[in-house]
Protein backbone atom coordinates (compact mmCIF):
# COMPACT_ATOMS: atom_id res chain seq x y z
CA UNK A 1 0.00 0.00 0.00
CA UNK A 2 2.69 2.58 0.90
CA UNK A 3 4.73 1.30 -2.76
CA UNK A 4 1.10 2.07 -4.25
CA UNK A 5 1.05 5.24 -2.65
CA UNK A 6 4.61 6.51 -3.32
CA UNK A 7 3.89 5.43 -7.08
CA UNK A 8 0.10 7.22 -7.36
CA UNK A 9 1.73 10.55 -5.30
CA UNK A 10 4.87 10.71 -8.41
CA UNK A 11 1.92 9.75 -11.40
CA UNK A 12 1.32 13.05 -13.08
CA UNK A 13 -2.79 11.82 -13.12
CA UNK A 14 -3.09 12.16 -9.64
CA UNK A 15 -5.11 14.99 -9.97
CA UNK A 16 -7.58 13.21 -12.09
CA UNK A 17 -7.39 9.54 -11.58
CA UNK A 18 -10.28 7.70 -9.91
CA UNK A 19 -8.38 4.65 -8.67
CA UNK A 20 -6.78 6.34 -5.45
CA UNK A 21 -9.77 5.18 -3.15
CA UNK A 22 -8.01 2.61 -0.18
CA UNK A 23 -8.33 -1.26 -1.64
CA UNK A 24 -8.85 -0.21 -4.94
CA UNK A 25 -6.12 -2.20 -7.77
CA UNK A 26 -3.99 1.03 -9.77
CA UNK A 27 -4.88 0.93 -12.96
CA UNK A 28 -2.92 3.54 -13.57
CA UNK A 29 -3.28 5.22 -17.13
CA UNK A 30 0.03 7.31 -17.10
CA UNK A 31 1.29 5.27 -20.56
CA UNK A 32 5.19 5.46 -20.35
CA UNK A 33 5.16 3.88 -23.79
CA UNK A 34 3.63 7.18 -24.84
CA UNK A 35 7.47 8.57 -24.16
CA UNK A 36 8.82 6.19 -26.21
CA UNK A 37 9.36 7.14 -30.04
CA UNK A 38 9.98 4.36 -31.53
CA UNK A 39 9.24 0.37 -30.44
CA UNK A 40 10.82 -1.94 -32.41
CA UNK A 41 10.13 -5.53 -31.84
CA UNK A 42 13.24 -8.27 -32.25
CA UNK A 43 11.74 -11.55 -33.46
CA UNK A 44 12.57 -14.97 -34.63
CA UNK A 45 11.27 -18.09 -35.62
CA UNK A 46 12.90 -20.25 -33.78
CA UNK A 47 15.60 -19.99 -30.86
CA UNK A 48 19.38 -19.91 -31.06
CA UNK A 49 19.61 -17.78 -34.38
CA UNK A 50 21.37 -15.02 -33.02
CA UNK A 51 17.63 -12.37 -32.18
CA UNK A 52 19.07 -11.37 -28.29
CA UNK A 53 22.66 -10.62 -30.01
CA UNK A 54 21.11 -8.27 -32.75
CA UNK A 55 18.58 -6.85 -30.31
CA UNK A 56 22.34 -5.70 -27.87
CA UNK A 57 24.59 -4.92 -30.56
CA UNK A 58 21.46 -2.51 -32.18
CA UNK A 59 20.47 -1.10 -29.07
CA UNK A 60 25.09 -0.39 -28.61
CA UNK A 61 24.58 0.76 -31.95
CA UNK A 62 22.29 3.64 -31.65
CA UNK A 63 23.10 4.60 -28.19
CA UNK A 64 26.66 5.14 -29.57
CA UNK A 65 24.55 7.18 -32.31
CA UNK A 66 23.58 9.10 -30.21
CA UNK A 67 19.90 7.94 -29.18
CA UNK A 68 18.40 7.13 -25.44
CA UNK A 69 17.60 3.44 -25.71
CA UNK A 70 15.90 0.69 -23.91
CA UNK A 71 15.74 -3.20 -24.09
CA UNK A 72 12.81 -4.50 -22.94
CA UNK A 73 13.78 -8.04 -22.28
CA UNK A 74 10.30 -9.98 -22.76
CA UNK A 75 11.86 -13.39 -23.10
CA UNK A 76 10.79 -14.47 -19.41
CA UNK A 77 12.28 -17.95 -19.47
CA UNK A 78 15.39 -17.33 -21.58
CA UNK A 79 16.40 -13.96 -20.49
CA UNK A 80 19.45 -13.51 -21.94
CA UNK A 81 20.09 -9.88 -22.54
CA UNK A 82 21.77 -8.85 -19.68
CA UNK A 83 24.40 -11.56 -19.39
CA UNK A 84 25.52 -10.11 -23.31
CA UNK A 85 25.52 -6.76 -21.83
CA UNK A 86 27.13 -7.61 -18.81
CA UNK A 87 24.94 -6.59 -16.53
CA UNK A 88 24.13 -9.97 -14.59
CA UNK A 89 24.68 -8.99 -11.00
CA UNK A 90 22.32 -5.88 -11.15
CA UNK A 91 18.75 -6.02 -10.20
CA UNK A 92 15.85 -3.96 -10.46
CA UNK A 93 14.97 -1.40 -7.44
CA UNK A 94 11.48 0.35 -6.71
CA UNK A 95 12.21 3.95 -7.20
CA UNK A 96 10.10 7.09 -6.99
CA UNK A 97 8.49 7.24 -10.11
CA UNK A 98 8.06 3.43 -10.70
CA UNK A 99 10.62 0.68 -11.13
CA UNK A 100 14.15 1.30 -11.91
CA UNK A 101 16.04 -0.21 -15.29
CA UNK A 102 19.01 -1.50 -14.75
CA UNK A 103 21.64 0.68 -16.73
CA UNK A 104 23.96 -0.95 -19.17
CA UNK A 105 26.53 1.45 -19.79
CA UNK A 106 23.89 3.90 -21.15
CA UNK A 107 21.26 1.77 -21.98
CA UNK A 108 17.98 0.77 -19.90
CA UNK A 109 16.86 -2.33 -19.85
CA UNK A 110 14.53 -4.66 -17.99
CA UNK A 111 14.96 -8.62 -18.07
CA UNK A 112 13.23 -11.58 -15.32
CA UNK A 113 17.36 -12.07 -15.23
CA UNK A 114 17.19 -9.09 -12.98
CA UNK A 115 14.44 -9.82 -10.98
CA UNK A 116 15.60 -13.41 -9.98
CA UNK A 117 17.67 -14.35 -7.03
CA UNK A 118 19.15 -17.29 -8.82
CA UNK A 119 20.07 -17.68 -12.35
CA UNK A 120 19.95 -21.52 -12.82
CA UNK A 121 16.50 -21.35 -11.56
CA UNK A 122 13.66 -22.11 -13.95
CA UNK A 123 10.87 -19.80 -14.67
CA UNK A 124 8.25 -22.51 -14.89
CA UNK A 125 5.17 -19.74 -15.02
CA UNK A 126 2.24 -20.31 -16.84
CA UNK A 127 1.19 -18.19 -19.61
CA UNK A 128 -0.85 -15.30 -18.24
CA UNK A 129 1.99 -14.78 -15.06
CA UNK A 130 4.66 -14.32 -17.95
CA UNK A 131 2.29 -11.75 -19.15
CA UNK A 132 1.82 -10.06 -15.63
CA UNK A 133 5.29 -9.28 -15.48
CA UNK A 134 5.73 -8.09 -19.25
CA UNK A 135 2.80 -5.94 -18.25
CA UNK A 136 4.58 -4.78 -14.97
CA UNK A 137 7.61 -3.99 -17.44
CA UNK A 138 5.92 -2.27 -19.27
CA UNK A 139 3.41 0.30 -17.49
CA UNK A 140 5.35 0.37 -14.14
CA UNK A 141 9.49 0.41 -15.25
CA UNK A 142 10.44 4.30 -15.29
CA UNK A 143 11.67 4.50 -18.97
CA UNK A 144 11.75 7.99 -19.32
CA UNK A 145 12.28 9.75 -22.55
CA UNK A 146 13.83 7.16 -25.20
CA UNK A 147 14.31 7.65 -28.55
CA UNK A 148 13.95 3.85 -29.51
CA UNK A 149 12.83 0.71 -27.17
CA UNK A 150 13.85 -2.77 -28.55
CA UNK A 151 11.58 -5.59 -27.30
CA UNK A 152 13.68 -8.98 -27.56
CA UNK A 153 10.45 -11.30 -28.19
CA UNK A 154 10.30 -14.99 -27.07
CA UNK A 155 11.25 -16.86 -30.03
CA UNK A 156 8.53 -18.59 -32.27
CA UNK A 157 5.18 -17.83 -33.16
CA UNK A 158 3.05 -19.88 -30.25
CA UNK A 159 0.44 -17.89 -28.54
CA UNK A 160 3.32 -16.16 -26.26
CA UNK A 161 5.08 -13.90 -28.71
CA UNK A 162 1.75 -12.76 -29.85
CA UNK A 163 0.95 -11.99 -26.33
CA UNK A 164 3.69 -9.58 -26.32
CA UNK A 165 2.91 -8.07 -29.77
CA UNK A 166 -0.87 -6.81 -28.32
CA UNK A 167 0.32 -5.78 -25.23
CA UNK A 168 2.48 -3.17 -26.49
CA UNK A 169 1.19 -0.24 -28.23
CA UNK A 170 1.82 1.50 -31.00
CA UNK A 171 4.52 -0.37 -31.94
CA UNK A 172 7.01 0.74 -35.22
CA UNK A 173 7.40 -2.95 -36.42
CA UNK A 174 9.43 -6.11 -36.25
CA UNK A 175 13.10 -7.20 -37.21
CA UNK A 176 13.06 -10.58 -38.36
CA UNK A 177 16.53 -12.40 -37.21
CA UNK A 178 17.27 -15.77 -39.43
CA UNK A 179 20.14 -17.96 -40.18
CA UNK A 180 20.44 -19.15 -43.87
CA UNK A 181 19.46 -22.91 -43.37
CA UNK A 182 16.24 -23.94 -45.11
CA UNK A 183 14.84 -25.33 -41.77
CA UNK A 184 15.56 -21.55 -40.01
CA UNK A 185 14.15 -19.99 -42.92
CA UNK A 186 11.25 -22.40 -43.17
CA UNK A 187 10.20 -20.98 -39.02
CA UNK A 188 11.33 -17.40 -40.22
CA UNK A 189 8.77 -17.17 -43.22
CA UNK A 190 5.99 -17.76 -40.04
CA UNK A 191 7.65 -15.04 -38.11
CA UNK A 192 7.53 -12.79 -40.94
CA UNK A 193 2.82 -13.98 -41.83
CA UNK A 194 2.93 -13.50 -37.75
CA UNK A 195 3.71 -10.32 -37.81
CA UNK A 196 1.66 -9.32 -41.19
CA UNK A 197 -1.17 -10.73 -39.39
CA UNK A 198 -0.77 -8.53 -36.21
CA UNK A 199 -1.23 -5.71 -39.14
CA UNK A 200 2.45 -4.36 -38.04
CA UNK A 201 5.52 -3.52 -41.08
CA UNK A 202 8.48 -5.85 -40.99
CA UNK A 203 10.92 -3.72 -40.82
CA UNK A 204 13.50 -5.89 -42.34
CA UNK A 205 14.89 -9.19 -42.21
CA UNK A 206 18.85 -9.98 -41.06
CA UNK A 207 20.36 -12.86 -42.15
CA UNK A 208 22.91 -13.96 -39.21
CA UNK A 209 25.58 -16.66 -39.36
CA UNK A 210 25.56 -16.06 -42.79
CA UNK A 211 28.90 -17.57 -43.64
CA UNK A 212 32.42 -18.02 -41.47
CA UNK A 213 35.06 -15.66 -41.16
CA UNK A 214 38.16 -17.41 -40.96
CA UNK A 215 40.07 -16.77 -38.20
CA UNK A 216 43.68 -17.39 -40.07
CA UNK A 217 42.99 -16.37 -44.24
CA UNK A 218 39.57 -14.01 -43.34
CA UNK A 219 37.69 -15.43 -45.96
CA UNK A 220 33.79 -16.39 -45.58
CA UNK A 221 33.23 -19.95 -45.78
CA UNK A 222 29.55 -20.51 -46.32
CA UNK A 223 28.22 -23.26 -43.34
CA UNK A 224 24.76 -22.57 -43.06
CA UNK A 225 24.66 -22.02 -46.99
CA UNK A 226 24.12 -17.99 -47.43
CA UNK A 227 21.76 -15.46 -49.25
CA UNK A 228 18.70 -16.72 -47.91
CA UNK A 229 17.66 -14.40 -45.95
CA UNK A 230 17.77 -11.82 -49.29
CA UNK A 231 15.61 -14.63 -50.82
CA UNK A 232 12.78 -14.82 -48.86
CA UNK A 233 12.95 -11.17 -48.16
CA UNK A 234 12.88 -10.94 -51.75
CA UNK A 235 9.64 -13.50 -51.77
CA UNK A 236 7.99 -12.17 -49.15
CA UNK A 237 8.12 -8.27 -49.73
CA UNK A 238 9.44 -7.10 -46.75
CA UNK A 239 12.87 -5.38 -46.87
CA UNK A 240 16.20 -6.84 -45.97
CA UNK A 241 18.32 -4.87 -43.64
CA UNK A 242 21.65 -7.35 -43.53
CA UNK A 243 24.02 -10.07 -42.93
CA UNK A 244 26.06 -10.85 -40.37
CA UNK A 245 28.53 -13.72 -40.20
CA UNK A 246 29.73 -16.09 -37.76
CA UNK A 247 32.80 -15.11 -36.10
CA UNK A 248 34.13 -17.12 -33.24
CA UNK A 249 34.91 -13.71 -31.55
CA UNK A 250 30.93 -12.51 -31.65
CA UNK A 251 30.46 -15.42 -29.22
CA UNK A 252 33.40 -15.10 -27.39
CA UNK A 253 32.79 -11.15 -26.72
CA UNK A 254 28.94 -11.70 -25.87
CA UNK A 255 29.92 -15.09 -22.75
CA UNK A 256 32.01 -11.81 -21.73
CA UNK A 257 29.01 -9.46 -21.60
CA UNK A 258 30.24 -7.01 -24.24
CA UNK A 259 28.69 -6.49 -27.32
CA UNK A 260 30.96 -6.28 -31.20
CA UNK A 261 29.77 -3.23 -32.49
CA UNK A 262 32.81 -1.10 -30.33
CA UNK A 263 35.22 -4.24 -31.58
CA UNK A 264 37.01 -3.77 -34.78
CA UNK A 265 35.99 -7.28 -36.29
CA UNK A 266 34.59 -7.22 -39.45
CA UNK A 267 31.28 -8.23 -38.82
CA UNK A 268 30.92 -5.06 -37.27
CA UNK A 269 31.15 -3.73 -40.72
CA UNK A 270 28.05 -5.18 -42.27
CA UNK A 271 26.01 -4.74 -38.71
CA UNK A 272 27.29 -0.68 -39.35
CA UNK A 273 24.97 -1.18 -42.60
CA UNK A 274 21.86 -2.87 -41.02
CA UNK A 275 22.20 -0.06 -38.51
CA UNK A 276 22.28 2.50 -40.97
CA UNK A 277 19.34 1.02 -43.20
CA UNK A 278 17.30 0.98 -40.09
CA UNK A 279 18.27 4.53 -38.96
CA UNK A 280 17.21 5.50 -42.23
CA UNK A 281 13.92 3.62 -42.41
CA UNK A 282 12.89 6.44 -39.43
CA UNK A 283 13.80 9.33 -40.86
CA UNK A 284 16.85 10.22 -38.90
CA UNK A 285 20.13 10.87 -38.92
CA UNK A 286 23.25 9.62 -37.80
CA UNK A 287 23.89 12.04 -34.67
CA UNK A 288 27.22 10.78 -34.25
CA UNK A 289 28.65 12.28 -37.30
P1 LIG B 1 18.79 -16.28 -29.66
O1 LIG B 1 18.49 -15.01 -28.94
O2 LIG B 1 18.22 -16.32 -31.03
O3 LIG B 1 18.45 -17.51 -28.88
P2 LIG B 1 21.56 -15.61 -29.10
O4 LIG B 1 21.66 -14.20 -29.51
O5 LIG B 1 21.44 -15.92 -27.64
O6 LIG B 1 20.38 -16.35 -29.89
O7 LIG B 1 22.81 -16.37 -29.73
C1 LIG B 1 23.06 -17.75 -29.47
C2 LIG B 1 24.57 -17.95 -29.37
O8 LIG B 1 25.17 -17.74 -30.65
C3 LIG B 1 25.26 -16.98 -28.42
O9 LIG B 1 26.29 -17.65 -27.75
C4 LIG B 1 25.85 -15.91 -29.35
O10 LIG B 1 27.02 -15.29 -28.81
C5 LIG B 1 26.19 -16.75 -30.56
N1 LIG B 1 26.16 -15.98 -31.82
C6 LIG B 1 25.13 -15.23 -32.30
N2 LIG B 1 25.44 -14.72 -33.50
C7 LIG B 1 26.70 -15.13 -33.79
C8 LIG B 1 27.59 -14.93 -34.89
N3 LIG B 1 27.23 -14.20 -35.95
N4 LIG B 1 28.82 -15.52 -34.83
C9 LIG B 1 29.18 -16.28 -33.76
N5 LIG B 1 28.39 -16.51 -32.71
C10 LIG B 1 27.17 -15.96 -32.71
Amino acid sequence: MTEQKSKCDACAEKGSCKDQSPGNECTCTVDRMARVKNKIIIASGKGGVGKSTVSVNLAKALNLKGYRVGVLDADITGPDIPKLLGIEDERLTQGEEGIEPANAGGIKVASMALVLSDRDSPVVWRGPMKMAAIKQFIQEVNWGDLDFLLIDLPPGTSDEPISVLQLIPDLAGAIIVTTPQEVSLLDSRKAVNMVKAMKLPVLGIVENMSGLICPHCGEAINIFSAGGGQRMADEMDVPFLGAIPIDPKICALGDSGRTFVQSDIKAGESFGKIVNRLIAFFGYEDKSI
